[in-house]
């Protein structure tokens, strides 16, 4: 028996290990020490979760728009109610410093104060008919049990806008949290238990990917699964699903920045270096691979390794305002080195970082690290590093950088910095990704479209678009008059 807290499932209302296979570790990556347990949730578990999400499901949807959004408003206070506990358990199992993880926080409320509002505007419309006396309502319903896979790097907002918009739509779920990070996920199911969400609305199974997150995927009673993870996993849902089942995926990127003839260089190193490196570059939307005009180029690489020299590295619980902390797991340290020597293999120049600082001999942590001088050939120009590693090249006329930009499998976001007009729009209409910010960094707002071109998905999340996702057409033609 483990000295540490074992955390459960929540099936139909009740939080239940039942059933459970076995236990699994939950670890502080800036101490590696283990924190608690979680349920590996084995196929008879999923089962019962899948059950009692179908049985709740005609109620739910039949409660109507409006009171749907009444729960979804009312767990959005009771999450900012539990902001600090939620915050803590996120910088304790996935190393962010507390505060980026009380934003977080801060962003769910958010997102479930916002499809509160979205609930009450899934419209339909009437259709013309040629013959007299016809009627064609067009009308949206929810499409039933919803499968929502999250992982670890945004571990409560990426399950709040599967939960969010299913919700508001009238979905049921079953929803599966990394098992790097079950504690945040834990807290924010809770906050729907207290909204007085009833029994079998949401589950929570808890576990891995081969055992739990395998057996939700490919059982025969789920309508829809929402996936937010890697492309690897993201291709095997494809092949073992089973059935026909409505998917969206939300997979990785290898997001470039171009910084173009006219670009404000002070601007786009501090946009580059918070892109690049915050949550240790952790992000599906990081800044990867930097493009910069030929003339602007020692001064912005100049630039990046400064301001990455002045990042506070630490355990983010001890010091809240430290700008990183440890990366999330070892697994992910390994790619970040092999990343590392293979483009100073291939020739790349070391700026800063490359190395696990000196003072921290104890957790996951890396200095974030500056590559110049990179070809596309490098894994870090041509790959997802997941990491604090940013690859930056030279480049002679603006359409070559867009060509460089695009030339991708992954299609997710791409950032540019310019001041000319001209440049601006010749960017933001030719750069192929599904999100393109320019002269900012923030590429994602709750109430626009978020989504990956190629291999970086299909679907979107956030907005009117996300809850379309959760939503099925019905026609209904009536002959009203003979
Ligand atoms: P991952 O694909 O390893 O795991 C994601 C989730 O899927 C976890 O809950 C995991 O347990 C589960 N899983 C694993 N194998 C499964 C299987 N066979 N069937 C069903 N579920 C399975 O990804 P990760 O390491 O947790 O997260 C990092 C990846 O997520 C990166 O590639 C990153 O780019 C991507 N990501 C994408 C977005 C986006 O919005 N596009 C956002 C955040 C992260």
């Amino acid at each position: 028996m483990s000295d540490v807290k074992r955390y459960p499932n929540f099936i139909d209302g009740q939080w239940t290990a039942d059933g459970a296979a076995d236990w699994l570790p939950v670890v502080n990556p800036a101490t590696e020490e283990r924190i608690a347990e979680v349920a590996r949730s084995g196929a008879a578990v999923v089962d019962r979760a899948v059950a009692a999400a179908r049985r709740a499901f005609p109620a739910w949807r039949d409660l109507g728009a409006h009171r749907r959004a009444d729960i979804l408003r009312k767990a959005g206070e009771r999450v900012s109610a539990h902001r600090q506990g939620i915050g803590e358990a996120m910088t304790r199992e996935q190393g962010k410093p507390l505060n980026e993880a009380l934003g977080e926080v801060d962003k769910l409320a958010k997102t479930f104060a916002y499809y509160a509002e979205e609930a009450v505007r899934v419209l339909g419309y009437t259709a013309p008919n040629e013959e007299p006396g016809h009627l064609s309502l067009v009308e949206r319903e929810p499409m039933g049990v919803a499968a929502a896979i999250a992982p670890w790097n945004y571990p409560v907002e990426l399950i709040g806008w599967k939960l969010g918009a299913g919700l508001a739509a009238g979905c049921t779920l079953v929803v599966k949290p990394s098992e790097w990070t079950p504690l945040s996920a834990i807290g924010v199911v809770r906050c729907l238990e207290e909204a007085g969400l009833p029994a079998g609305v949401v589950n929570l199974v808890n576990g891995d990917g081969p055992t739990t997150g395998q057996a939700l995927v490919s059982h025969p009673d789920i309508d829809k699964i929402a996936f937010t993870g890697s492309l690897r996993v993201g291709e095997d849902i494809f092949r073992t699903m089973g059935g026909i089942k409505s998917v969206s995926l939300e997979l990785g990127g290898n997001c470039p920045l171009v910084v173009a003839p006219s670009a404000d260089l002070a601007a786009a190193v501090k946009g580059a270096v918070r892109r690049s490196f915050r949550n240790m570059g952790q992000v599906c939307i990081a800044i990867n691979r930097i493009y910069v005009h030929r003339p602007l180029y020692d001064d912005f690489v100049a630039g990046m390794v400064a301001a990455a020299g002045r990042l506070v590295i630490a355990d983010g619980f001890a010091v809240p305002t430290a700008d990183l902390g440890p990366m999330t797991n070892a697994a992910g340290l390994v790619k970040v080195r092999e990343h590392v020597a293979d483009a100073l293999a291939r020739g790349a120049r070391l700026g800063c970082g490359g190395k696990r600082p000196d003072d921290k001999p104890v957790g996951h942590f890396y200095e974030p690290t500056v590559l110049a001088d990179c070809t596309p050939d490098m894994l870090v120009m041509n790959a997802e590093t997941f990491g604090p590693v940013v690859g930056i090249s030279a480049y002679d006329t603006l359409e070559e950088a867009i060509e460089l930009a695009n030339d991708s499998p992954y299609g997710l976001a791409a950032y540019a910095y310019a001041r000319d007009a001209g440049e601006i729009f010749d960017m933001a209409r030719k750069l192929s990704f599904g999100s393109v910010a320019i002269n900012n960094v923030d590429a994602g707002i709750i109430n626009a479209p978020y989504g990956g071109r190629r291999k970086s998905g299909t679907g979107y999340e956030h907005g009117r678009e996300g809850m379309e996702g959760y939503l099925q057409f019905k026609h209904v033609r009536i002959r009203h008059r003979a």
